[in-house]
């Protein structure tokens, strides 16, 4: 008995060295991995301050400031991500979700990317997809874009391809690639957080992607698996619960908003004038509100049929306008956001009065697809069908 018990105390004091070797790796990985792109934005900010009026250079610098920040964002998330599934803290927030949309967006993004690299990417649906699928769009999206980025980033000859496939309610995906392949002893290992097996040394990267991508997926009610592509390579696939749903265009669901009014708060004027300027794209009239007086005010003026309201605000709580603007009988859409995914701030919002929640960044189409979901379940009145 002693020496099992010993055994055990053995095995796990091996398995806390390991994670901690693992975090000290990657502690010393992150700050390499924040360094470099940080050197990136610094150095082309300063190039483009210098480049005053030669269009093409600028050009030239405001791309790869984009291209620096935008790995420093997922970095960043990342992290955060991984602490807060770790915490058991991360919860799913299913919307309407185009698939075709996301299918779209990821060969917008990933044609390009991949012919740099001298390979091709390549998109293939078996069968027909519904066109509307109740999924946590955001975090679809960011396991697939990991599972692509990974394979275009490990492959130097051939293809990536994206497959999707739908049936009773479950949506399958799989990502394969003509890369080196993945050992059979690695298997396990590569799910593993902060891992990364020694030839993805000189690649960029922190070994979390597989990680939150497999958790992810286990939250969603599925299991990422991989496997050997036949004629070499690897394949990552996965399947999930994604019913379909009725959205109707010309009023709800839809990217268009219509010429809706819509009053959207938020105390970072970066936010204001971005998201207000991508809302108004979709059609929407968006007023905007930096404080609480500043809210009432245009609230009382433009009657909004929708407010949209962050949930940390830094003087006051986005809660407690909500509360108020309920208390007062605003019976239109509201929906809560904010950068946090826990679980208890969507409960918060909920409680508040909030008719949805979304966590930051929310890509647009999103952003008005679940704005114009809400308006139709609050107004239906306002919903003119079919155009
Ligand atoms: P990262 O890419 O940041 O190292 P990931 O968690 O995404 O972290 O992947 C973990 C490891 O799995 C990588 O270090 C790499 O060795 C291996 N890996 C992931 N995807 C592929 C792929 N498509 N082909 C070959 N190896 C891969």
């Amino acid at each position: 008995e002693l020496t099992a018990a010993n055994d055990a105390l053995q095995r796990r004091h091996q398995e806390t060295s390991e994670i901690s070797r693992r975090k000290s790796g990657f502690i010393a990985r992150l700050s390499h991995e924040l360094r470099t792109p940080l050197t990136g934005i610094l150095g082309h900010a300063g190039l483009l301050h210098d480049a005053k009026r030669d269009t093409t250079s600028i050009d030239e610098n405001v791309r790869l400031i984009e291209a620096n920040a935008t790995h420093l964002v997922s970095l960043v998330d990342n992290v955060l991500d991984q602490a807060s599934l770790e915490a058991g803290q991360l919860a799913l927030h299913p919307v309407p979700t185009r698939l075709g949309g996301l299918c779209r967006d990821m060969e917008a993004t990933f044609t390009s990317l991949a012919k740099t690299k001298g390979i091709e990417f390549r998109l293939h649906r078996r069968g027909s997809l519904p066109e509307w699928v109740e999924v946590d769009g955001t975090r679809l999206r960011q396991i697939v874009i990991n599972l692509v980025t990974n394979g275009i980033k490990y492959t130097d000859r051939g293809f990536v391809a994206l497959i999707t496939a739908w049936a009773d309610g479950r949506l399958q995906v799989s990502v394969s690639d003509t890369g080196p392949g993945i050992d059979r002893r690695a298997r396990e290992r590569i799910f593993l957080p902060f891992h990364r097996e020694g030839g993805a040394s000189e690649k960029r990267g922190a070994g979390l992607g597989l990680a939150i991508s497999a958790q992810l997926v286990e939250l969603m009610g599925g299991s990422l698996r991989v496997d050997d592509r036949p004629g070499g390579g690897s394949v990552f696939g996965f399947t999930v619960p994604a019913p379909a749903c009725e959205v109707m265009v010309g009023g709800s669901g839809g990217e268009d908003g219509g010429g809706k009014r819509i009053l959207m708060v938020d105390d970072s004027t970066d936010i204001l004038v971005l998201y207000s300027r991508l809302l108004a794209k979709s059609g929407f009239v968006v007023d905007t509100a930096a404080d609480e007086p500043e809210a009432w005010q245009k609230f009382e003026q433009q009657r909004p049929v929708a407010v949209l309201v962050d949930l940390y605000l830094k003087e006051w709580e986005g809660t407690g306008l909500m509360q108020r603007l309920r208390a007062r009988g605003f019976s239109g859409g509201v929906v809560a956001w904010s950068a946090s995914s826990l679980r208890e701030d969507k409960q918060r919002a909920m409680s508040a009065g909030a008719d949805m929640y979304l966590v930051k960044p929310v890509e647009p189409t999103v952003l008005c697809a679940s704005l114009n979901e809400i308006i139709l379940r609050r107004t239906p009145q306002l919903v003119t069908g079919p155009e």
